[in-house]
């Protein structure tokens, strides 16, 4: 038929009568085969729309030479029905792209889908109606569509990108796409080929290319670090796993990180000896999968740049063992981002190709290609003459499927693309503000990419169906989610963000790889087990942030965040909850100070520092003991008093390790942790005069210490922040010694307990108000209360040295400490307050847990060196600032 005689068909079509439907979804691959199986058995009427002449979404188009999966087909498949399960048997650990697509088409044939897909039908444009409450789709072919929900399961990476290359129409020899490739397959045998683009399309397709080109010229503008696949048959003791307890691993999958089930790693890189660390990277590299080597190394490796580059060097070992020729072996070693911040890549034989005397690498950092000729391709350093040219250049992923496609009009005529013309605003990834019963699969915002997609589909599914079904009963037909809530997600996503690397690199994950994209992460970061009990959570608080409507039920919408915490600090609760442990008020004194040291003895090991020294100095009756923490650079540095949390109950010198050497190597001072004495043996004052005593007595020996002699600072945490605090009101009435600053972390600053916060946070932050009347009651009776030595609030507070006052939003210490910090500043004291959002009591010495505490962190060095007189500049060690920079910049930043 000619083409003026389809488009007129099309067009007629698309003006002809809607066809109903409860639910529309354009895609079927992985996630709308899915969708059409569930809506069809939860009772909804449904069609999908697919560009594609079969199903398969991206495994119906990238039939490159080498598409594989790189998670494990046993993970990279749906788990809905056992059945199902047992009616299919993957031939290889990591499967073809042909037998992925044949795994697709058995399944669209076991449910019957292909009857409910509309192939060859593009979505033209789609628009919310406000007075049908509907969807209205136009299609390029058949009738539009018009339906109560709207789905996108359009995947992340559908939407290639253009070449971006001047001169491609030039080009009088063969051009093709990876995300394209021709169904028929492509010979290349005899020819001279040219690949651009060394993701994982490229690196896949490299080597098969280069078996069957007369030569082959890739084009490589970044380095990425690939893994050795060793494909093959299913590992043993993986499938033994699997099919030991089929359920339990699953549920097991669902649970985890990044949706396959390995446990989260707790050694940290610095607690193993290189040996150690090796035979933990061979074993890795061993085992030829991709979430193995980048989860199970060791703890630090995904959130910390000092982590990250143990693996970095040794991988970049491995490239140079494998490629002969140096000049290329150094131009494939990626130096510019952390590993697992760019896609790394699994492959076959990769780096050996270059080995291959028919393979040539261009280098695009050093000779930049110039433009694309009738020949082949120029750079700034030669001409290159090809016969074909391999686009591998990847996808304008996340967003690119859902935002450029076609126009997507939601309430009052707003334009998706408008909306997110500053980047992807969601609720949960799953939906958007002002666009009523539209819903994305696997959507931004989501863990989407950064996770097994098998798992994150089915549970994107499960949601949104079972959402539409319960909406359906309750005689709702709308749903939207509101400003606060996606508001409220989007600054967990950035919380979340600070948790790994990513933000680290330039990267399709962040939009840097289309020229002109806004930029930032655009996939959850907060693992897949998070993000689902997120989900789950939004629907046991009544559907918390949706506003639902319907013509014959009162609205119901209620508004709130689904995340206030910082995210890790979110787990750690979580955590701590399910333990169950008794209060720790109920343990008596001794049974809790066992209980804390047992606790302590399961965190990370604090970081090297340069030196650890154990003394005892003179109390006022009789010896103390205390802990010098050196950094290691060569001294005398200024020294910082230091006092440990616990409610003048609990803790000694050592119980604040963790903190104590962070802020040494943040800091590059000198801390000396005091070991004061406890109540209830020793009351009230003694903790205020131990504490006062000590810090006269290292001022006077700082020399002796190895510490600058001088003015010293004081710093405290929790009870240890009250000390603090007391101890530089007593050294001002006291005559000395000189204090420079004072940083109180979360301090105790007053008996009365009527304040919000201890209300608000009265249980469920573990320190509870119940424990510190226990504290209280243990440390100071009644009648002393009030005293300044134990509520410095209600003592005199001008003429004290500076201060840097941490309170944490979710702490019932929060109020105190700030009307402290306010009390200060009305009375002259230079004052810096962090008041740290969704942070929890312990958040800062949690060091190393709760890695968002990192920033806050900072910040304390930062004040502790302004009060001591040094520059600014603080070791940021893992990398974490607070202040918001391009990727770019960041990456200067992580490499210097
Ligand atoms: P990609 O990772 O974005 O890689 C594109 C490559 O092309 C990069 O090396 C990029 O360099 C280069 N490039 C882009 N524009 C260029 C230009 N104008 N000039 C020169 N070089 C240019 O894309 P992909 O390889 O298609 O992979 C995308 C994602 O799809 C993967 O990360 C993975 O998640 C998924 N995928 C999975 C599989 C699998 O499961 N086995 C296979 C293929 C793809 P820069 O890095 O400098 O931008």
């Amino acid at each position: 038929m000619p083409d003026a005689m389809v488009a007129a068909r099309a067009s007629d079509a698309a003006r002809g009568t809607p066809r109903q439907v409860d639910v529309a979804v354009v895609g079927a691959g992985f996630a709308g085969l899915y969708l059409l199986h569930r809506l069809r058995k939860a009772g909804f009427t449904t069609v999908a729309l697919e560009e594609a002449g079969d199903v398969g979404g991206t495994w119906y188009w990238n039939r490159y030479p080498g598409a594989r999966c790189d998670i494990q087909t046993i993970d990279y498949s749906y788990t809905f029905d056992p059945e199902l399960e047992a009616a299919w048997t993957w031939s290889e650990k990591y499967a073809t792209q042909p037998e992925i697509l044949r795994y697709l088409g058995f399944v669209a044939d076991r449910y019957e889908l292909r009857r409910d897909i509309r192939f060859g039908t593009k979505v033209t444009e789609a628009s919310w109606d406000e007075a049908t409450e509907r969807w209205q789709i136009t299609t390029d072919n058949g009738a539009p569509v018009s339906c109560r929900h709207y789905i996108m399961a359009t995947g992340c990476l559908s939407a290639p990108k253009p070449p971006e290359i001047d001169g491609v129409k030039d080009f009088k020899g063969e051009v093709y796409f990876t995300g394209r490739w021709p169904h028929d397959g492509v010979n290349l045998a005899g020819k001279r080929v040219a690949v651009i683009g060394t993701g994982s399309s490229g690196i896949q397709s490299i080597p098969l290319i280069a078996e069957q080109a007369a030569h082959l010229t890739v084009f490589q503008r970044t380095p990425n670090f690939a893994l050795p696949a060793h494909n093959g048959p299913a590992p043993s003791d993986r499938m033994s796993l699997l099919q030991g307890d089929r359920a339990a691993y699953r549920e097991q999958a669902r649970q985890s990180m990044a949706g396959v089930p390995y446990p989260q790693q707790t050694a940290v890189s610095w607690q193993l000896s290189d040996a150690e660390r090796r035979a933990r990277f061979e074993e890795a590299w061993g085992k030829g999968d991709l979430v193995y080597i980048l989860t199970q190394l060791w703890a630090d490796q995904a959130v910390d740049v000092d982590g990250n580059r143990l693996i970095c060097d040794l991988i970049r070992e491995k490239i140079s063992a494998v490629v002969k020729d140096p000049e290329t072996a150094a131009a494939l070693m990626p130096h510019d981002h952390p590993f697992g911040a760019k896609r790394p890549c699994l492959d076959t034989n990769y780096y050996a190709t270059y080995n291959r005397s028919n393979v040539t690498l261009v280098n695009l950092r050093q000779e930049p290609i110039k433009a694309i000729t009738a020949g082949g391709i120029t750079t700034a350093r030669r001409s290159v003459d090809v016969d074909v040219i391999v686009f591998a250049t990847g996808f304008d992923a996340m967003t690119g499927a859902i935002r450029a496609v076609h126009p997507i009009t939601g309430r009052g005529g707003k334009s998706l693309s408008d909306v997110w013309a500053q980047g992807p605003q969601t609720y949960l990834g799953l939906t958007v503000e002002g666009f009523p019963n539209f819903f994305m699969i696997t959507g931004p915002g989501s863990p989407s990419v950064l996770s097994n997609m098998a798992v994150s589909i089915e549970q994107h599914v499960d949601w949104v169906v079972d959402r539409l079904a319960a909406l359906r009963d309750a005689g709702f037909t709308t749903i939207e989610p509101t400003e606060a809530a996606q508001a409220g997600w989007n600054r967990h996503m950035a919380d979340c963000s600070t948790l790994t690397l990513h933000r680290l690199a330039n990267t399709w994950y962040t939009g840097a790889n289309v020229p002109g994209k806004v930029q930032g992460v655009m996939p959850y970061t907060g693992g897949v087990g998070p993000y689902r009990s997120i989900c789950d959570e939004v629907v046991s608080r009544g559907m918390l942030g949706f506003r639902l409507t319907g013509p014959n039920v009162a609205a119901q919408c209620n508004d709130g965040e689904a995340v206030r915490l910082q995210p890790d600090v979110r787990l750690v609760l979580n955590l701590l909850a399910t333990l169950n442990l008794p209060p720790i008020e109920s343990m008596g004194a001794l049974g809790a100070r066992a209980f804390v040291n047992e606790f302590n003895k399961g965190r990370p090991a604090g970081r090297p520092i340069g030196d650890v020294v154990d003394g005892t100095l003179p109390g006022t009756d009789g010896p103390l003991p205390y802990r010098v923490y050196k950094p290691a650079a060569p001294g005398p540095h200024p020294v910082v008093v230091y006092f440990h949390g616990g409610g003048w109950v609990l803790g000694d010198e050592q119980s604040d390790d963790p903190f104590c050497r962070d802020m040494v190597r943040r800091t590059g001072m000198m801390f000396v942790s005091v070991g004061y004495r406890h109540a209830p043996e020793h009351r009230f004052p003694t903790a205020a005069e131990d504490g006062y005593a000590a810090t006269r007595w290292i001022a006077e020996h700082a020399a002796e210490l190895g510490g600058k002699p001088g003015p010293v600072l004081v710093a405290g945490w929790s009870a240890g922040g009250n000390i603090a605090a007391v101890t530089c009101q007593l050294a001002r009435d006291r005559g000395g010694p000189d204090i420079a600053g004072q940083l109180l972390v979360c301090p105790v600053t007053d008996c009365d307990f009527d304040r919000p916060s201890y209300n608000d946070n009265a249980t469920g932050y573990f320190l509870t108000r119940s424990l510190m009347d226990w504290f209280w009651d243990l440390y100071c009776s009644p009648a002393d209360r009030i005293d300044p030595r134990v509520s410095p609030l209600r003592g005199k507070v001008a003429g004290l040295p500076p201060a840097f006052v941490v309170t944490c939003e979710f702490d019932p210490l929060r109020d105190e400490g700030i009307a402290y910090a306010e009390a200060m500043a009305a009375a002259g004291v230079p004052v810096q307050q962090l008041k740290a959002r969704g942070h929890f009591h312990s958040s800062f010495t949690m060091v190393d847990v709760v890695i968002t505490g990192a920033p806050g962190r900072v910040q304390m060095a930062e004040a502790l060196r302004r009060f001591a007189g040094l520059p600014p500049e603080v070791s940021l060690g893992d990398e974490h600032s607070h202040g918001h920079t391009s990727p770019g910049h960041r990456i200067a930043a992580a490499a210097s």
